[in-house]
């Protein structure tokens, strides 16, 4: 059963890794936390329900756009046969690149750059998470969904978004399903808001 898997791949994830030294004896505390740059890493049980969720499969290539700390991305690689994450932040991305580095993950693949408009060159991916609030669906990552797909983004207003669970049926239209309210830090890029929007 899938929701053993990653119950078991949960299980072997220690966030403190995934923190700066001053919040690492409070990194089991089920709330976000800061990773710096005005960013966030979600809190567990969100970070849990969106991978639940999602449902990758060992063969599945997933494209995570918002590598952040870079939790999510580790608990991804656990559970497909490989990551490709996107994070528009240099030093973010570069930290998370060591972290997952030295963690010994080999099937993870991290681009520094804009991820709202996906990584075309990997497309299509049998799984999409977004873990940036999107103002509303961005249109490249929906098409670089793969027939049978699934895409889990926070989508609506700054302060608060619907959880979308995006499933693109083997033929027919796609379908969009709200699964719960939460709070996301923004999608930055041509296909999220605008730097000059942020307030
Ligand atoms: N999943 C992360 C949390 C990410 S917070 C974790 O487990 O730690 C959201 C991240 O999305 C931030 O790091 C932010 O810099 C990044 N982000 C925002 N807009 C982006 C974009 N257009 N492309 C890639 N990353 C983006």
């Amino acid at each position: 059963m899938r929701e053993k898997r990653l119950q078991a791949a949960w299980d072997r994830l220690d966030r403190r890794l995934f923190v700066d030294r001053p919040l690492q004896s409070v990194a089991h505390v089920d709330a976000p936390l800061p990773i710096g740059c005005g960013q966030t890493i979600s809190q567990p049980s969100l970070v849990f329900e969106m991978t639940r969720l999602l449902d990758p499969g060992p063969d599945d290539t997933v494209l995570e756009v918002g590598t952040g700390s870079g939790f999510q991305t580790a608990l991804l690689a656990m559970l497909s046969s490989h990551v490709y994450t996107v994070e528009r932040v240099s030093v973010l991305g570069e930290r998370a690149r060591e972290r997952l580095g030295n963690m010994g993950y080999s099937n993870i693949s991290l681009r520094i750059g804009d991820g709202s408009a996906g990584w075309p060159e990997h497309a299509p991916y049998h799984r999409i998470m977004v873990t940036a609030g999107c103002a509303a669906l961005p249109p490249p990552l929906l098409d670089q969904l793969a027939p049978g797909g699934r895409m889990v983004a926070p989508v609506g207003p700054r302060m608060e978004q619907d959880l979308l669970l995006v499933t693109r049926p083997l033929d027919g239209p796609l379908r969009i399903e709200s699964v719960m309210k939460v709070i996301f830090v923004e999608l930055v890029g041509p296909y999220g808001w605008s730097p000059a929007d942020r307030g």
